[in-house]
């Protein structure tokens, strides 16, 4: 299995609309492992349709416990659980994560039982251990280390970037953030950076479309990333390649990959990738830009 990054969920926010993408979620693929990176509504299909069994998942790492990123943790689980997952499933996240998964099984408590007399399951709550992490070293193991950087996401605070190093490859998700230079020094060298983004073009549109206006447009200024700023933390880490993630807005007909592109290219001139939902980035391959 080669190495790489599969965008199962490109969209940021929680809103689905006809035809158009999931919520956030990725899969990372390396070292001979793989690895659910946030659980935006959609990742169960997405997850499937990578081609990964669902009963050999193993790890699952939360960003944040925004819904358009934890919203179908349970599901994922739950559903892997279903078609056959008999091995410990291991879940790293930010304080609350454990409250979520508790609340998850409480609500599904009847199923699960059911399940366990009905099909001879084992429990489901034996087999999840939930792992609530901070900034810092969040595990090594078998050659692969993952670290978390805090990043700027008001007003949630336990937000955190990720960085996974393993011998194949480095690979970096920003998490949901507002301009934040510290992600450059997190970021530093790896091969992908996957990073969350806006266009500015699209915003007033989208504010007006949501009924929310004045107060969602507040939370996105403050809270998320520009195309532009992406590309400035990509050139001041000296990635390999950018991914945009998190496409705010992700299904606005007026804007296409190429308004996407221009916005990055005033800050960015290294290999870039506009995310769709399935879409597949290999972490060494630099042949196609
Ligand atoms: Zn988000
Ligand atoms: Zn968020």
């Amino acid at each position: 299995m080669s190495s790489r990054v599969v965008l199962l969920g490109s969209k940021g926010g929680p809103a689905i609309r006809p035809g158009g993408p999931w919520p956030t979620s990725s899969l990372l693929q390396i070292g001979g492992r793989s690895i659910v990176v946030d659980c935006g509504l959609g990742v169960t299909r997405g997850v499937t349709d990578a081609g990964v069994p669902l009963k050999a998942l193993d790890l699952i790492v939360i960003t944040h416990l925004h819904s358009d990123h934890v919203l179908e943790l349970g599901p994922l689980i739950h559903t892997a659980w279903t078609a056959g997952l008999a091995h410990p499933v291991r879940v790293f996240g930010p304080t609350g994560t454990r409250a979520y998964w508790q609340g998850f099984l409480l609500a599904m408590a009847f199923d699960i039982d059911i399940r366990i007399v009905d099909e001879g399951r084992p429990d489901l709550r034996a087999l999840v251990e939930v792992v609530e992490f901070s900034e810092g070293m969040v595990f090594a193991e078998n050659g692969l280390t993952l670290s978390a950087l805090r990043v700027d996401h008001p007003p949630v605070t336990d937000c955190f970037a990720l960085r996974f190093d393993h011998a194949e490859g480095a690979v970096v998700f920003s998490a949901d953030t507002a301009y934040f230079p510290p992600l450059a020094d997190f970021a530093k060298g790896a091969d992908i950076l996957v990073h969350e983004a806006m266009l500015a073009e699209g915003i007033d549109r989208l504010v007006a479309r949501t009924g929310n206006g004045a107060r969602l447009k507040e939370h996105l200024l403050a809270s998320h990333s520009f195309a532009e700023q992406a590309g400035a933390v990509a050139t001041a880490a000296g990635v390999g390649r950018l991914v945009l993630h998190h496409l705010i807005p992700a299904d606005d007909p007026e804007i296409s990959e190429a308004d996407w592109i221009a916005a990055t290219r005033k800050s960015w001139a290294g290999a870039l990738t506009i995310a769709a939902d399935g879409l597949v980035v290999k972490i060494t391959d630099d042949s196609s830009a």
